[in-house]
């Protein structure tokens, strides 16, 4: 591509990095950033950045939040011994649109992934299990994509708790191997949540 301006150019090139955007599309972005007035452009790197600067993660669950202990967590008409094990933000997000669950949630971060380097030291996974062993929670719902990596990162978690009083479930594999949760409709992952099946079933016949 070639530009006529290097100013042009670098905002592309920055605007690229971003997934799912090549550099077309970038440069459709950008042009359509100046044809916009000065302080819409403004507007949008000022609450880029501030995100960047302010935003914190939950003491107690690790979910992207604007304070110390997130809404969720803080909310006292929850139920705070079921705990939902989800990779991300996406999926909390996912779950709370199906106002199915009235518990809280534990974000790990990602899933145990070893062709892209990710461990388990490098997942929310030792927080979870001191507060299983702390004897604060009932149950804890596996709720990961059911990929390799998901069922690998359940397995993992469940190896360490399992010999705790508690219930393990798993949300009902209804949504189909390699589906991510935060693409599956409401309904369907409302329902999974209900039908939830002992974690031990969940592997047993596969
Ligand atoms: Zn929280």
């Amino acid at each position: 591509m070639e530009f006529s301006s290097k100013l042009l150019e670098k905002a592309v090139n920055e605007m690229a990095q971003l997934p799912g955007i090549g550099k077309r599309t970038a440069l459709r972005l950008v042009l359509h950033l100046l044809k916009q007035p000065k302080e819409q452009t403004g507007f949008l790197a000022q609450s880029l950045l501030t995100m960047r600067e302010e935003i914190r993660f939950c003491k107690s669950c690790h979910n992207i939040s604007d304070v110390a202990i997130c809404e969720i967590c803080s909310n006292h008409n929850r139920n705070h011994k079921i705990v939902c094990v989800v990779e991300d933000v996406r999926d909390v997000m996912a779950i709370e649109n199906t106002g199915q669950f009235r518990g809280i949630y534990h974000v790990l971060g990602g899933k145990i992934s070893p062709i892209d380097g990710v461990g388990p030291s490098q997942l929310n996974i030792t927080s979870l299990v001191e507060k299983v062993k702390s004897g604060d929670v009932f149950e804890i719902i596996f709720a990961l994509s059911s990929t390799m990596e998901g069922d690998t990162t359940n397995f993992y978690i469940y190896k360490q708790i399992k010999d705790c009083e508690i219930i393990t479930s798993s949300i009902a594999r209804g949504i189909s191997v390699g589906d991510e949760l935060e693409y599956a409709d409401e309904v369907t992952l409302g329902r999974s949540i209900l039908n939830r099946i002992p974690f031990e079933n969940s592997f047993k016949n596969n």
